[in-house]
């Protein structure tokens, strides 16, 4: 089973109330072969909401405490975070899922990469939140950008 960022299958659930669906990945929810998650939203954040960037690190270091989530608004939301990759996980388990096919550049889903924390558009190699607890609990996470539509070689 994978696991898959809803924001990629259709759900209208990023901070913007928007999608990036991708019909690929749709077909892996039809095909009974992939659970959605959205662990902002798990998290208890509402949709739309303040876009959030990592402040002080990548999603390691907000795991181990010694870096911040926090939105264009100056609210730490670094406690729904956390609640929202836990909850992830948890359906990760639930699911038996091996894999997970994460929106890149997002602070809770991206794999390879994640905003620096300035609200620019600038980007800074890491993960975000629920990728690295995933990654910690033995998924193997992938992007939109590097799955490879399951022939077992990831892009990168
Ligand atoms: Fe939700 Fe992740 Fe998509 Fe953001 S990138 S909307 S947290 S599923």
């Amino acid at each position: 089973m994978i696991l898959v960022s809803a924001c990629l299958v259709g759900c209208h659930c990023r901070y913007d109330g928007g999608t990036k669906e991708r019909p690929d990945l749709v077909k892996l929810i039809r095909q009974g072969r992939a659970v959605p998650v959205c662990p902002e939203q798990m998290g208890g954040l509402p949709t739309p909401r303040v876009p959030a960037e990592i402040v002080g690190g990548d999603g390691e270091a907000v795991l181990d405490g010694r870096a911040r989530v926090v939105n264009s608004a100056g609210d730490d939301v670094t406690a729904q975070f956390l609640a929202g990759a836990r909850e992830a996980l948890r359906m990760a388990e639930a699911a038996g899922a091996s894999v997970a096919i994460l929106k890149e550049r997002s602070p809770s889903c991206g794999s390879a990469a994640i905003y620096d924390g300035t609200f620019s558009g600038a980007t800074v190699p890491g993960a975000g939140v629920t990728a690295a607890l995933l990654r910690r609990h033995g998924v193997r996470v992938y992007s939109e950008e590097t799955w490879d539509g399951g022939t077992g070689n990831a892009h990168t």
